[in-house]
């Protein structure tokens, strides 16, 4: 059902950002353009447990569905439930397509949450004809070329349109795109269309994220088991927002140590606040810093007392997570490759990668671990940063990213083949839990030990 490569390309971009042969980058396309199969939820140990929220989704799921789709664990990250697709009827979806007059249409990034099992919120439809009754079963469509205008009332016709699925309206036109000739009402907030199948497969079920239990993206989760953070010690979260692996740092933690999160965009940090309010982790302080500035070799080292604000003093933290702003390539499904990003905005990148490093290797103990993330695809910001940091910091040895649930690092790049297999890379190469393939976002994570 899942067209080949259903999304707008430009192959001459392609070649100059992914560097791949033209065998290779029609592959890694291929995969990119698909969503993940399983969705995964991190439970919140010091909140729920495991088999009480695997109860409550496995009701909602019963609910929902014939044949629910599994349930099921990860041995080695056991906060981790992760979901199978559904047993969707392929001949049931074509013939919905014929029997269905009404459609509704959706931003890209819209039809790429749709696509991961998520529902429409108003925000995300830009036309839905007028006519259509509340309840009614709509097919839904994704505008690829952005030119679908916000408020459509008519069908809208072009050939980069995609189907996505079925849903039901459960808001009308004038609730999603507030009253015509507008007085001062407001546009309604909330779900517009709730999804019952999509061309994917993924459960339709929305985000049920809550204080017990997080939806997550699975390498995401590993990042953090990897870092391994200890109950007691000092972390440093230095891109933390919006917060999802600062909050799972602080779970592992058992809620006792220090976990510093910063972040450099301002208007992420007050939502961030709100939320780790919410969760009432008291290990977690937040500040509204540019981490590249974050070592100050002037400041004098800190008592061992509570630390104060950022910039902070050399050899201070036991653990630093640098999972760095990035290119985002691996963030499935790209319906638009290359997304909205210059050729000057991808060269970034590096640099501020490389300035990240520069300020977390003296902050680091003598011993300390740094875990480096990507959700990208890119070799450069990848086993290219890597290399990178082995040439330029003698203290900083590379270990094994263990717990390892991904894949190897390239091939054939400045890594060597020990290297290589030290770091992880969620790609194509998907392996199987529980008979399930653990086909994930694309992801990079690398371990360093500071020697000395
Ligand atoms: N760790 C986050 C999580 O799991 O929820 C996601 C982090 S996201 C990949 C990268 C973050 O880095 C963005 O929130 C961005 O605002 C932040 N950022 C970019 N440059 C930064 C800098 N110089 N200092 C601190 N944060 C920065």
């Amino acid at each position: 059902m899942f067209p080949k490569s259903p999304f707008l390309r430009n192959p001459l971009m392609e070649s100059q950002i992914l560097q791949r042969n033209p065998i290779q980058l029609e592959e890694l396309m291929n995969w990119l353009c698909r969503p993940p199969t399983i969705t995964t939820y991190r439970v919140n140990t010091l909140r729920t447990t495991v088999p009480a929220f695997k109860q409550k989704l496995q009701e909602i799921l019963d609910e929902r569905y014939t044949h629910p789709p599994k349930l099921y664990e990860v041995p080695s990250i056991p906060e981790v439930l992760c979901i199978s697709p559904t047993s969707f009827n392929v001949v049931d979806m074509k013939q919905k397509q014929s029997d269905l007059q009404r459609e509704v249409v959706v931003d890209s990034c819209c039809g790429a949450a749709l696509l991961r099992g998520a529902h429409i919120y108003a925000p995300g439809v830009l036309a839905m004809e007028a006519g259509t009754k509340l309840n009614e079963e709509v097919l839904v469509y994704a505008d690829l070329a952005g030119k679908c205008k916000q408020g459509t009332n008519i069908q809208y016709d072009s050939v980069d349109k995609i189907f996505l699925g079925v849903g039901v309206v459960r808001m009308q036109r004038h609730q999603i795109f507030g009253p015509a000739k507008s007085s001062t009402a407001e546009p309604l907030k909330g779900v517009a269309v709730e999804m019952i199948e999509t061309i994917s497969g993924v459960p339709t079920i929305g985000d049920l994220s809550c204080n017990e239990a997080l939806l997550q993206n699975l390498p995401s989760i590993v990042c953090v088991r990897v870092l391994n953070p200890q109950p007691g010690e000092r972390v440093l979260d230095m891109c933390a927002a919006p917060g999802n692996k600062t909050s799972h740092i602080a779970e592992v933690m058992g809620d006792e140590g220090e976990v510093i999160a910063l972040d450099k965009v301002t208007n992420k940090i007050s939502s961030m606040l709100e939320k780790i309010t919410s969760l009432a982790l008291k290990s977690i302080s937040i500040y509204n810093f540019d981490a590249t500035k974050a070592f100050n070799a002037a400041k004098e080292a800190e008592n061992n007392e509570r630390l104060g604000k950022p910039p902070f003093a050399a050899n201070t933290f036991d653990k630093i997570l640098l999972d760095a702003p990035c290119s985002a390539l691996g963030n499935r499904p790209l319906l638009v490759f290359p997304p909205n990003m210059s050729q000057r905005m991808l060269e970034s990148y590096p640099k501020v990668q490389r300035k990240l490093f520069s300020a977390a290797v003296p902050l680091l103990k003598p011993n300390g671990v740094l875990v480096y993330s990507t959700c990208t695809v890119t070799e450069e910001e990848n086993e290219g940063m890597v290399a990178w940091v082995l040439d330029t910091f003698p203290q900083m040895s590379l270990v094994p990213a263990t717990p390892h649930l991904g894949d190897i690092g390239l091939e054939q790049t400045a890594l060597s083949n020990v290297e290589r297999q030290y770091v992880q890379r969620f790609g194509q190469q998907a392996k199987e839990i529980e008979g399930v393939p653990f086909d994930t976002v694309g992801f990079f994570i690398a371990k360093f030990l500071k020697e000395y």
